[in-house]
């Protein structure tokens, strides 16, 4: 059975959200316990579940995705300062909405990955 959501409810606008950027296929909003100063979550309009069902059904999803990242960054001079863009694939990785989306992390110093 195909579970609803959060995010679907948010694209139909059946729930709030502090939306930041949209376009005919990609919605952006504020993500509800930010890491960050700035942290913001990328959705495409057309579902899937994680980033490897993404690619397997619609790969031109992912450059959709990363365009509206590019133009909300330039736009919001976030490029300036430097972002960080995750995103978790499956329950073991943290996630914990399973419709893919991106976090976009920005307005501190984020150190490198791996570990100590
Ligand atoms: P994940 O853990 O799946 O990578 O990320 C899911 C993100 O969605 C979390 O950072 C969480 O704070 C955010 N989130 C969960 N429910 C809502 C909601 O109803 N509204 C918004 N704006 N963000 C949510």
């Amino acid at each position: 059975m195909d579970v609803v959501t959060i995010f679907e409810k948010i694209i139909k606008k059946e729930i709030p959200a502090e939306i930041v950027f949209e376009n005919h296929n990609v919605l952006a909003f504020k993500d509800i316990s930010p890491q960050a100063s700035t942290h913001v979550l990328f959705i495409h309009k057309e579902k899937s579940t994680n980033i490897n069902e993404m690619i397997e059904k619609n790969p031109t999803q992912i450059s959709d995705i990363f365009k509206a990242i590019k133009e909300f960054t330039e736009l919001e001079g976030i490029d300036q300062h430097g972002f960080r863009v995750v995103t978790n694939c499956g329950a073991r990785a943290g996630q914990s909405v399973f419709y893919t989306h991106f976090h976009l992390l920005s307005g501190e110093s984020f150190g490198n990955f791996g570990r100590a």
